[in-house]
């Protein structure tokens, strides 16, 4: 099975604003294992930008010093995936929305990821946040994981978040809120129960509902679960229901239909 996991900035930073090396070292454990069941994993991660602000100890006061961060941090990201990743050789590959629109490059890229899974090799996936403006950035990692889940033909997109799934409120601010299970369509009411993003994240729920719906209309599966979850990646490429908010493939709706618990 082809699997995109998209991690978010909240899961792979420790509560000291320094990469949890601890954490990446589980997450790599997992992908490995993941891979020697023979699943193909495609990794999205961000994180850059606040690892070029601690290693040069500046804010960015401009956009230019913001992306100019950012390509110091995703050199140190990328080590750190490789450090971490075992016998497993790690891939960069940088993205902008117009490598996905744009037919010939949409191809070429598609291209590169099939050769990168053929050998093996883990292709870790960010926004080129060097070169974008908005004009041609995707935006966030988690619409940019289910447009590569579409692009790839994946079976799966994992979001591995700082939360357990898709509430019916954001949780931090009604306690009465509670997971979905399963969720059929992603419907206006529910992007209404959706919040922006926690102190350390960045799209929040918000992106997360939109990528389940380009997910959902291309007939891939998307379950957002918590990055902490013990064996979380092969636990949910079984399918495992009881965990996260699964956000069903068209296919898989009938029978689920009402199902959320
Ligand atoms: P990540 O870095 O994993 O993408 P984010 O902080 O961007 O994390 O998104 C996860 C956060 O979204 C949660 O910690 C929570 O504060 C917030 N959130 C907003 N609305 C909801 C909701 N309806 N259900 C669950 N979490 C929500």
């Amino acid at each position: 099975m082809r699997l995109v996991i998209k991690v978010g900035t909240s899961s792979i930073y420790g509560p000291n604003s320094r990469l949890d090396l601890n954490y990446m070292a589980d997450l790599a454990g997992q992908i490995n294992s993941a891979m020697d069941h023979g699943h193909e994993i495609i990794l999205v991660t961000s994180g850059a930008i606040g690892l070029g602000k601690g290693r040069l100890g500046k804010a960015p006061h401009s956009l230019t010093q913001k992306q100019a961060l950012a390509a110091v941090g995703q050199a140190l990201l990328i080590q750190s995936y490789q450090a971490v990743m075992g016998n497993k050789t790690v891939a960069q590959v940088l993205l902008t929305r117009e490598d996905l629109e744009q037919t010939h490059r949409r191809t070429r890229c598609a291209a590169t990821l099939r050769q990168l899974l053929a050998w093996n090799v883990v292709p870790i996936i960010n926004e080129n946040d060097t070169v974008t403006d908005e004009e041609i950035r995707v935006g966030d990692n988690d619409t940019l994981a289910a447009r590569v889940a579409v692009l790839m033909q994946a079976q799966l997109v994992v979001l591995l978040s700082d939360i357990d799934g898709f509430y019916t409120k954001n949780p931090q601010h009604d306690y009465r809120a509670r997971r979905l299970s399963a969720v059929s369509w992603v419907t206006p009411d529910l992007l209404a129960s959706a919040e922006g993003a926690g102190p350390r994240g960045t799209g929040g729920m918000v992106t997360k509902l939109i990528a389940a719906d380009i997910c959902q209309r291309a007939g891939i599966p998307l379950v957002i679960a918590h990055s902490r979850h013990p064996a979380v990646v092969m636990e949910l490429a079984q399918f495992n229901k009881s965990i996260g908010t699964w956000f069903l493939a068209q296919a898989e709706v009938s029978t689920h239909v009402g199902e959320n618990a």
